[in-house]
């Protein structure tokens, strides 16, 4: 009887110190991932660009071009306390500590304003930006999967500065309409006073790489936020790119 308690404790013992070694190669993977500061464009040239070079970066440039080193991954991501649609798993509530504070105020003083706004979807992981992909490219071909969705590395949601609101006006979906609803006027006057920006304009597809979607804002910081505003361009054109 005593020498099978032992045997049992011995294994039960490994086994959490074997789960605890996992646990610990986990985390340290995840702190490599995150120590690669570097981001590749997506064609060969490597530009050697400043602020652009670190994916940590409040500024960073994610778009069709420009890429996040791949399963990079933000270490300062925290669920904003903002209302979420029901349905939103935990993972894309996530935002940036410091875009996750500012939307937090954003949302108060649209409290204050009678304004009522939802959170659809924040963090994008590359895993699931590339599960996506790979779905739509397998059901409907690449050049449909890529008007349906950005290619892994390339959403800007993988920043953990990027977040798409609604609101009842438009049945709680994603709908350029959400433009003219008076939620979604008051987010593009209202939202770069707290460093928020719409980050894909009406008719700046040119330059963007994407058609009008007044629903997703990206943080930049008030600075940016409120000259990128005051003289109607996009963030490619701020950053010169
Ligand atoms: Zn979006």
């Amino acid at each position: 009887m005593k020498i099978k308690s032992v045997v049992i404790l011995l294994f039960v013992v490994n086994f959490i110190g074997l789960n605890m070694i996992a646990v610990d190669i986990l985390a340290q993977e995840r702190r490599e991932r995150v120590k690669i500061r570097i981001i590749y464009p997506a064609q060969e040239e490597v530009r050697d660009g400043g602020v652009l070079d670190d994916p940590m970066d409040i500024l960073v440039l994610v778009n069709k071009d420009w890429s996040l080193p791949e399963y990079f991954e933000a270490d300062d991501l925290v669920v904003p306390n903002i209302p979420y649609l029901s349905r939103v798993a935990r993972e894309n509530r996530l935002l940036r500590e410091e875009a996750a504070l500012a939307l937090e105020k954003l949302f108060a003083q649209a409290k204050e304003d009678g304004i009522k706004l939802y959170g659809v979807s924040a963090y994008r992981s590359y895993a699931r930006q590339k599960f996506l992909f790979d779905y739509y490219t397998k059901k409907l071909g690449e050049e449909e999967a890529k008007r349906l969705s950005a290619k892994p590395g390339h959403s800007e949601h993988q920043s953990g500065l990027a977040i798409d609101l609604t609101s009842s006006s438009v049945g709680y979906g994603l709908t350029e309409n959400f433009g003219e609803t008076k939620e979604g006027k008051w987010l593009a006057q209202v939202g770069p006073e707290f460093g928020f920006i719409i980050r894909y304009p009406q008719g700046r597809e040119d330059t963007t790489g994407y058609s009008y979607e007044p629903w997703h804002i990206r943080y930049v910081g008030e600075e940016a936020a409120l000259e990128i505003h005051k003289r109607g361009i996009v963030l490619e054109e701020y950053l010169g790119k």
